[in-house]
């Protein structure tokens, strides 16, 4: 399923309207989409989270650096 707008935000935080570019499973099968922002902080806060599907390569390319990747 494609989802266009993010919707990885925390609770804490007010609803984002930035584009989905990546989506983020959990170990559980969960998936949802969210932006480059987003997914990053979910990446690397989530135990086990990794990378579903991508709409946005350049996005993915940076994601891909950070630390969530390696570990
Ligand atoms: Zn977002």
């Amino acid at each position: 399923m494609t989802v266009e707008v993010c919707q990885l935000t925390q609770l804490h935080e007010p609803a984002c309207t930035a584009p989905a570019v990546v989506s983020v499973r959990d170990q559980h099968g969960g998936e949802k989409w969210g932006c480059e922002v987003h997914a990053a902080a979910a990446l690397t806060a989530v135990e086990g989270a990794r990378v579903g599907a991508v709409h946005d390569w350049d996005a993915m390319s940076r994601l891909l650096e950070l630390p969530w990747n390696t570990r």
